[in-house]
């Protein structure tokens, strides 16, 4: 049999490779901005165009290329930051493998103009899916351009692969924090599709956490500092009454890289134990610095993990440095967990407002039904809101969407409800009680039926939010004093994009500007003291999970917004609160599972019951 082994041509061999280094436009952003602080720049410039998958431009006035350097910087393991293996050890640079300028010079229209500090003409390189289509000299500045046009251009599938713009430039957005933050004396500069989105003068760290995520920010910043003879620990963490549900600001560097790492994540929250809820996470910025012999970064690919030769006593050293500066700062007798009943929950005021919004549809509205549909269920109360419910949902939920599990429970809820509950008047005397402020506990005809409190107020919000979100109908109640709000320009951006929702669901904006935004107008079903935690996890959850489509991206925020309005376990209610819950659960339109798709009760049979005592 004849050979059939063959060596892949360069460029074939490139593009694979690319694939590791460069996943999306935020990679190549990750690895430019590297570079140009590896060049020593003191002022870095980003430009991007259609979320980085047009154009990834980055400009420094670093130390520059050679003619003969430029050429061979698009070669693969290039690099002028390590001459031998040895080197890998005591390492300085981001960079260091080489592959970064190779790997997207194979996946894409890449362009180079550099000069350095003692040549008087620089160089004009441009590379397209790793061929070299020109290099001249040219009359440029002192330091590095580097434009990275049409990415994945040769490789479709991988273009398509691309997530919705706002996602892609959150990603962008993640990796120029990063590198910004690691370098608060190097001025930065973000522009997207013309306009600025960042512009970072040189400062301090905590100047530059401010100028990123917001002037409110300095007020929040607890000083963290320790010096050992393995460690050095310098940076913020965010008082404890702002920390977040989702994981929100928490960022480790070690020697100026940023790195994730779950467990000094872990040693950083249990500095916090007891001074918040649990699922509440602790804001971070953490500067850690080390003996580069003591670490290795070349454990990840993309260099996000590292490995510490002695990670218990960092581990010990941080958790006792943060719980240092927390008491130290006086944090602690401050707060107050104990949390009043009335201010957790928007419940009070469904209450105060008998006229709730959810009535006030109009019937007629389904264009598909001659008349609401009465059914045969025969709930003893308020059916007309689940009526006017159906309405609401043709053509918008997936009818077929079953949970798995649920069938059993939702099948039950539809045919028993005619006589479902024991006493046939919950008006007068349904026995409902209370477990652990947790569960609502209501007997049925035969058994038993346990309602989980939070997640049934979910479902309810939910389906009245994404009601008022699509039929614009939402009550609003006007605020005596308008609240004024402070939040980064980029979270201040988010809101932008969903104002016409928010003002739907009931939000008056009077003035959204930069880092402020002023609210005269709220929901009628929130709380004026819950606006800001509301809005800084919907923009959270935003950030995370920026659906494409109008539709979802509605039905995220009734989501999102239910999430944080909804009474909470751990509250107690009265009767009551608790008859009106669970009347107004068998209102909704689908009272069987919560937004997110949990189940909302579950019923209990009197044969359950005999089994057991059999
Ligand atoms: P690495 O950063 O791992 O060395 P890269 O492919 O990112 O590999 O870059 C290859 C080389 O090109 C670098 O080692 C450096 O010498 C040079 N280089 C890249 N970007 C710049 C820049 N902005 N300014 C000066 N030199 C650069
Ligand atoms: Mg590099």
């Amino acid at each position: 049999m004849s050979d059939i082994i063959q060596l892949l041509p360069d460029h074939v061999a490139n593009q694979i490779a690319a694939g590791e280094v460069v996943q999306r436009p935020a990679s190549v952003v990750k690895e430019l901005l590297e570079n140009a602080i590896d060049a020593k720049a003191t002022s870095i410039t980003l430009v991007v165009k259609d979320a980085g998958k047009t154009l990834v431009q980055v400009t420094d006035n670093g130390g520059g290329m050679s003619i003969t350097d430029a050429r061979l910087s698009f070669e693969r393991h290039a690099t002028s930051k390590i001459k031998s293996a040895e080197d890998l050890f005591n390492l300085h640079t981001k960079g260091f493998r080489g592959e970064a300028l190779a790997s997207i010079a194979a996946i894409a229209h890449v362009e180079l103009k550099t000069r350095t500090e003692d040549s008087d003409i620089g160089t004009h390189l441009t590379i397209e899916g790793s061929k070299v289509i020109s290099q001249d000299p040219a009359v440029v500045p002192k330091g590095t351009t580097i434009s990275v046009k049409n990415l994945f251009y040769n490789i479709p599938a991988r273009r398509n692969f691309l997530k919705s713009n706002p996602v892609e430039t959150r990603h962008i957005i993640d990796e120029f924090h990063r590198v910004a933050l690691a370098h608060p004396s190097v001025a930065f500069q973000m522009l997207h599709n013309g306009s600025d989105v960042f512009n970072l003068p040189a400062s301090n760290s905590r100047q530059r956490i401010v100028n990123i995520f917001g002037s409110k920010t300095n007020e929040k910043l607890v000083p963290v500092t320790e010096e050992t003879e393995i460690l050095k620990i310098e940076g913020f963490v965010l008082k404890p009454e702002f920390g977040k549900k989702s994981r929100g600001e928490q960022f480790f560097f070690v020697n100026d890289r940023f790195i994730k790492s779950p467990y000094l994540h872990h040693a950083v929250s249990s500095a916090f134990e007891g001074l918040m809820k649990s699922g509440v996470h602790p804001g971070y910025f953490l500067f850690l610095e080390v003996d580069p012999h003591s670490i290795d970064i070349n454990i990840h690919p993309t260099k996000t993990e590292i490995k510490f030769d002695d990670e218990h006593s960092i581990y010990a050293m941080l958790r006792a440095t943060v719980k240092h500066s927390l008491g130290q700062f006086n944090i602690a007798p401050v707060l107050d967990f104990e949390r009043d009943k009335g201010f957790d929950t928007p419940y009070e005021y469904s209450k105060k407002s008998p006229t709730a919004p959810s009535v006030e549809v109009d019937r007629d509205f389904n264009p598909f039904k001659d008349k609401p549909k009465q059914g045969n269920i025969r709930f003893p109360y308020k059916r007309e809101q689940a009526s006017s419910w159906e309405s609401l949902y043709v053509g918008l939920k997936d009818e077929n969407t079953e949970v798995s599990g649920l069938g059993d429970i939702e099948f039950e809820s539809e045919e028993v409800t005619g006589s479902l509950f024991e006493n046939s008047d919950l008006e007068s005397g349904q026995i409902t009680f209370q477990l652990q402020n947790k569960y609502i506990v209501s007997p049925l005809k035969n058994g038993m039926m346990i309602v989980h409190q939070n997640l049934a107020h979910q479902r309810i919000l939910y389906e009245e939010l994404l009601k008022n979100i699509t039929v614009k109908e939402a009550v609003s109640q006007q605020l005596l004093f308008p609240l004024e709000l402070h939040f980064s320009k980029p979270d201040v951006d988010i809101i932008e994009k969903i104002r016409e929702q928010l003002e739907n669901t009931g939000f008056v904006f009077s003035e959204l500007k930069n880092e402020t935004i002023e609210i005269s107008g709220i929901p009628v079903l929130i709380m004026e003291s819950h606006v800001v935690n509301l809005l800084q996890q919907l923009v959270n959850d935003i950030k995370e999970e920026v659906p494409d489509s109008g539709f979802s991206q509605n039905d995220m925020l009734a989501k999102s917004m239910a999430a944080g309005m909804a009474i909470k376990t751990g509250v107690s209610l009265n009767k009551e609160e608790r008859e009106h819950l669970i009347n107004q659960l068998f209102a909704c339109k689908e009272p069987t599972v919560s937004p997110n798709n949990k189940p909302v009760f579950t019923t209990m049979d009197v044969s359950d019951f005999d089994r057991k005592f059999m």
